[in-house]
């Protein structure tokens, strides 16, 4: 950030060592309605990823509720070594620190509600047809809006959940033409013009994260299965599950069951898949 200073009328051009970052957590604070005082933001400017700063800060003690956001992440991350792409002013990237009581395996589905809980926040200002891709994906029109990275770690009587989102609200310059994605990206600006206010709409996904995670924690997956289901892009498409690239199984895609097991029709009849190393495709 660049200061103009005026002394004795003459402006000077002074650098600030300091720069604020995009998101300031005390405007965010008042914007979160009944669900201030559940989250301690931190906001950085630069990040190597914000799941990894939180993992590393949950390690030490850091309270459920804790969030990092960041305007640039250096290694920003997806699923099983993948990279999520960000800049500053065309992305938010944050991550949530939540504990349950439930213990790991209970914890399968959390990565399904939390896209739940991303779409009913952009559904919040009028967004209309933000879908949901098993397990982990926001579609819109077939192609990614953002990505979900849940990591799970297992405490004494409870288990630790490091949540990270990332959101394209427009459309990322470190992306280039998206070559070797496996769906082509989208953006916010694609849906909803204006884009909402970047502390309005983090506030509104805090909102409904807070009141997902409640319910997760109350009745599982099953409280949301509804809700993910009526947003389920590939409903009734033929999909194929690879693993490793290599082709484990092909049928009719069924949604998800109450634990957030992929349902997938095949000649042997509706089969369970849990997520793990899979990776969806449709044909
Ligand atoms: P899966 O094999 O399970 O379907 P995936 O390809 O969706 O996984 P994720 O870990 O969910 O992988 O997301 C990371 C991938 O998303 C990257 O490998 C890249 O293809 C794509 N990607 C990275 N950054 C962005 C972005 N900002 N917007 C859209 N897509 C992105």
């Amino acid at each position: 950030m660049t200061i103009i200073a005026a002394f004795n009328s003459d402006a000077i051009a002074v650098h600030d060592p300091s720069p604020k970052p995009l998101i300031d957590p005390v405007r965010l604070q008042a914007l979160l309605g009944e669900a201030r005082g559940r989250f301690d933001i931190d906001s950085l400017p630069e990040c190597a990823s914000t799941s990894t700063v939180l993992l590393g800060r949950a390690a030490q003690g850091a309270p459920g509720g804790s969030v990092i956001v960041t305007d640039r992440q250096t290694a920003g991350r997806g699923s099983r070594g993948r990279c999520w792409l960000a800049s500053p002013e065309a992305s938010l990237t944050f991550s949530v620190l939540w504990r349950f009581n439930n213990g790991v395996g209970r914890l399968a589905g959390l990565s399904l509600a939390v896209g739940v809980a991303v779409v009913h926040a952009l559904e919040a200002f009028g967004a209309k047809g933000v879908q949901l891709k098993w397990p982990n994906d926001i579609l819109y029109d077939n192609a990614k809006l953002g990505g979900i990275l849940v990591e799970l770690q297992s405490e004494a009587h409870s288990a630790l959940a490091v949540v990270g989102i990332g959101l394209n609200l427009s459309m990322p310059e470190t992306i280039g033409d998206g070559a070797g994605f496996a769906l082509p990206p989208a953006a916010v600006d694609r849906i909803l013009t204006p884009v909402p206010e970047r502390h309005a709409l983090f506030a509104q996904i805090l909102i409904e994260l807070a009141s997902k995670f409640d319910r997760f924690s109350n009745g599982g997956f099953a409280e949301l299965r509804d809700q993910w289901q009526a947003r389920h892009a590939w409903q009734g498409r033929s999909v194929r599950l690879l693993r490793d690239g290599l082709l484990e199984k092909e049928g009719i895609c069924r949604g998800a069951d109450a634990d957030g097991a992929l349902l997938v029709q095949t000649a042997s009849g509706v089969e369970r898949c849990l997520s793990g190393d899979l990776s969806l495709r449709v044909q």
